[in-house]
């Protein structure tokens, strides 16, 4: 295994995958299976017994998938990582990991819409309680916390604000009270790295970045195996208490000849195996392609977005730009503190003309794809006020950071002057 922590190299050489051992192979095959053939009986009772760790069945595990898992733990700086079938299915693992009916959860306001509903609405029927706090005032998580309180939430770079969120105060709040950090690092893949500042675990939608060309869906979780689930008491009850599915293993215990990955694991023999949100083996190969040049096309997103952002902020029908380049104050610091290397593809901007401005800027885009979708390689554009965020009120948009001339953009990789050419363009126009 190559022996290295920079993402350009391990996001072609980390994790499992070398050469394929009976091909030779060296780009990971893709092991479109469902099952795998055991060697005899005794085999098969240990891999049930999870005293040896193998292939059973691909709703649980494949080998294409664990190439993809093992790269991005690396990247990450995690231990081990659960591949799921959406960024949607990996938040909602990364909750009932921990939470029964009658725990709570602390999350930051500042979410993704897919996210804000599972948790404002669906959590409920499971009787899981969502508090939800205003990132600004990073002692908002330590009030609402008690002693049912599994975990906290919150995503790096939350868009429409694009306000990088307070990653090392809010985990050192929860480390001195026993409250797991879960990050949702979609946004700033690379740049960030949340377990770094203390976060016990990281999420991805691999749908946006990591896939990177708009192919596939899909969602990763990453144990930093930093967070010790055996102190506090009766916290994480379903780590550290007999788990009557799996014959009364401890997972805490189960883990120990593992490495510290108790929390992967019962996602893995639990979540996965009874709720089945698997990635299948094909999308896990596409995201590995799309792994191999992430570092370097990240250098371009951000690289671009510089002078975009540079170039609205001089637009005189551009009332607002809305991207951490252009921030001052505590969220410039907080945006310096979190991220290496460039401040992300996502920005926004805000036009004098309102929300008929922002239609006709969209209407007028020729290169730019007006999709609802981030992460590509291609510049993307959308009118939230009218898309995303028409389910809401006005007020309700407004409290979201949405006004109704807010455009927002994900610069592509294309060469920054046509991308610049076409909303130019579409500015005159609008
Ligand atoms: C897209 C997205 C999700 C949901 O991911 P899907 O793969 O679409 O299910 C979660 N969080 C963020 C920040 C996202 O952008």
């Amino acid at each position: 295994m190559v022996n290295s922590t920079n993402p350009e190299t391990l996001a072609l050489h980390g994790g499992s995958h070398r050469a394929d051992p009976s091909t030779g192979s060296v780009a990971v095959p893709i092991h479109q299976t469902t099952s795998f053939q055991f060697q005899d009986t005794g085999h098969a009772a240990r891999l049930f017994g999870l005293s040896e760790l193998g292939n059973i069945y691909t709703r649980i595990m494949n080998p294409t998938c664990d190439a993809l898992e093992t790269r991005i733990a690396a990247i990450e700086g995690g231990v081990a990582a659960l591949a799921v079938g959406s960024g949607q299915a990996a938040t909602s693992f990364c909750v009932l990991n921990l939470c029964s009916a009658g725990d709570n959860i602390v999350s930051s306001t500042d979410l993704y819409g897919g996210t804000w509903n599972l948790f404002a609405n669906t959590l409920k029927q499971f009787g899981v309680e969502v508090r939800f706090v205003d990132p600004a005032d990073p002692e908002g998580f330590a009030r609402a916390t008690d002693s049912r309180t599994r975990c906290y939430y919150a995503e790096t770079l939350p868009n429409p604000k694009l306000q990088v969120f307070p990653i090392a105060e809010v985990a050192a709040i929860g480390r001195r009270l026993g409250v797991p950090l879960i990050m949702d690092n979609t946004a700033a893949p690379i740049i960030c790295k949340p377990l770094a500042l203390g976060a016990a675990i990281v999420m991805h939608s691999t749908t946006k970045f990591i896939g990177g060309h708009g192919t596939s869906i899909g969602g990763i979780v990453v144990d930093g195996g930093n967070f010790d689930w055996e102190a506090g008491g009766n916290r994480f009850p379903t780590l550290n208490q007999p788990d009557p599915s799996y014959h009364g293993a401890v997972w805490t215990q189960a883990a120990k000849p593992l490495g510290p990955i108790a929390y992967i694991l019962r996602m893995r023999t639990c979540l996965l195996r009874d709720m089945g949100a698997a990635m299948s083996p094909f999308n896990a190969f596409m995201f590995l392609q799309g792994l191999e040049t992430l570092p370097l096309r990240m250098e371009r997103h951000c690289a671009n977005a510089l002078k975009v952002a540079a170039f609205l902020a001089s637009h005189p029908k551009v009332t607002k730009v809305i991207h951490p380049s252009v921030q001052a104050g505590e969220a410039k610091r907080r945006a310096d503190a979190a991220l290496h290397g460039g401040y992300g593809s996502l920005m926004g901007f805000e036009m004098a003309g309102g929300a008929e401005a922002g239609a006709r800027f969209i209407d007028s885009l020729k290169m730019l794809y007006h999709v609802a979708n981030i992460g590509d390689a291609r510049s993307l554009a959308i009118h939230p006020a009218t898309t995303t965020h028409s389910q809401l009120s006005v007020e309700e948009q407004l409290a979201t950071g949405v006004t109704p001339g807010y455009v927002r953009l994900s610069i592509g990789i294309e060469h920054v002057e046509d991308i610049i050419a076409d909303i130019a363009q579409a500015l005159e126009a609008a």
